[in-house]
């Protein structure tokens, strides 16, 4: 256990953060050493893992940072459809994406390049272009840190949504390894976001997982500030969910306003369904085409501002402190909703 930790190197914001009290879990023998330490069970805890999805509120974290990292990859299970694979919590994510395509692997392409590490992955349902992590889970294994129960729960159980799970209600369970389940064929999604173009201005008809993968990694490349180089947690707001009513009070406004209908309504959005349908539907809009239209794009105020290519990002240019981007934070909300009436969210874990 470390004491007065630097959390520095694990939060992507990049922030002077430091921990109480720290510790490394490298096996289960570690997990169950910390459950029986008085002192960490007398102690508010945190899970950390990659730190690119949260903001740390103050400079000092007054408690124990548990930071999983069991390591470890296994084929499970292989048929002439699928491959069943367990990853353990503490490999990279991207890494471990890399990994499914060099075997030929289809499910986790449109998710290549997010930050962060295995464990996270299913506590968010990380998506992107097109694609969320729930589609290729199978099954979570956790351990819960009081109680030191051992817990898998299949797909269902993990109550996946749009950037939820069940496992953001339990701050004490750990993901110490998640089953993924792979399709040895698939079908490519390239309808979302810039992909199909992107193949096109390259001639690339007849696209292979690899293409699609390197083609997500160059969009991401050119969009997101560089893990490392600049500070940001990606996506600092949600997407906004509103009803149908509000979309077309919107939209009558703002006609070239992007939207997408959410899960629940990608089936039934259809004019010929009942007032009561289209009233209970849900439609998507993109946070950062609200905040872009609300004027802070490329916005710079001290050590923090708005990325200039994608106005969902917040960033920290360094020497900042955390507190200057909660206030960017509120300042963002109330415009948005002052001029669109919508309420934006923070998909961040505000610590
Ligand atoms: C440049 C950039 C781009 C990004 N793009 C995307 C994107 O396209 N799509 C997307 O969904 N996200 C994106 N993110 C956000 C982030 O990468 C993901 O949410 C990622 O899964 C967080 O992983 P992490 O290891 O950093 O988790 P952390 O930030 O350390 O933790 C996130 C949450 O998970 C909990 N947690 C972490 N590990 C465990 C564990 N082993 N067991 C239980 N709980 C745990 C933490 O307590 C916390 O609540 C981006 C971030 C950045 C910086």
């Amino acid at each position: 256990m470390e004491k007065n930790f630097s959390l520095r190197e694990l939060n992507t914001f990049g922030f002077d953060i430091r921990a109480k009290y720290f510790q490394e879990l490298k096996s289960m023998d570690d997990i169950h050493e910390l459950i029986e330490n008085p002192e960490f069970r007398q102690t508010h805890h945190l899970i950390l893992s990659g730190g690119s999805n949260i903001l740390f509120s103050s400079e000092f974290f007054d408690g124990f940072v548990v930071y999983p990292n069991l390591r470890g990859i296994e084929t499970l299970e292989e048929t002439d459809e699928t491959v069943k694979i367990r990853c353990y919590c503490g490999e990279v994510w991207k890494d471990f994406v890399d990994y499914t395509i060099s075997k030929g692997l289809y499910g986790l392409e449109n998710l290549a390049d997010i930050p962060g590490k295995v464990g996270a992955a299913p506590v968010q349902n990380i998506g992107a272009y097109g694609a969320e992590v729930k589609d290729a889970i199978y099954q979570v294994h956790t351990i819960d840190l009081m109680t030191g129960n051992i817990r898998i729960f299949n797909n269902d159980e993990c109550e996946f949504s749009y950037r939820n799970s069940i496992f953001k209600k339990y701050k004490s369970i750990i993901i110490f390894a998640v089953d993924f389940i792979l399709k040895k064929r698939g079908n490519l999604k390239l309808d979302y976001g810039n992909i199909r173009n992107y193949l096109a201005n390259k001639n690339i008809t007849n696209p292979t997982l690899q293409d699609v993968a390197a083609t997500v990694k160059a969009i991401r490349a050119e969009k997101l500030p560089e893990v490392g180089v600049v500070g940001s947690v990606g996506s600092f707001f949600q997407n906004a969910i509103v009803s149908v009513d509000k979309y077309h009070e919107i939209k009558m406004l703002y006609p070239d306003m992007p939207s997408y209908p959410v899960d629940t309504a990608k089936t039934s959005f259809r004019p010929e369904r009942s007032a009561v349908e289209k009233s209970t539907a849900l439609i998507k809009i993109p946070s950062g085409w609200l905040i872009d239209r609300a004027g802070w794009k490329g916005y710079r105020e001290n050590h923090v501002g708005v990325w200039d290519k994608q106005a969902l990002v917040l960033v920290h240019y360094g020497g900042g402190k955390p507190q200057e981007i909660l206030d960017l934070m509120k300042k963002i909300q109330d415009s948005v909703y002052n001029k669109f009436g919508i309420e934006i969210k923070p998909e961040v874990n505000i610590i």
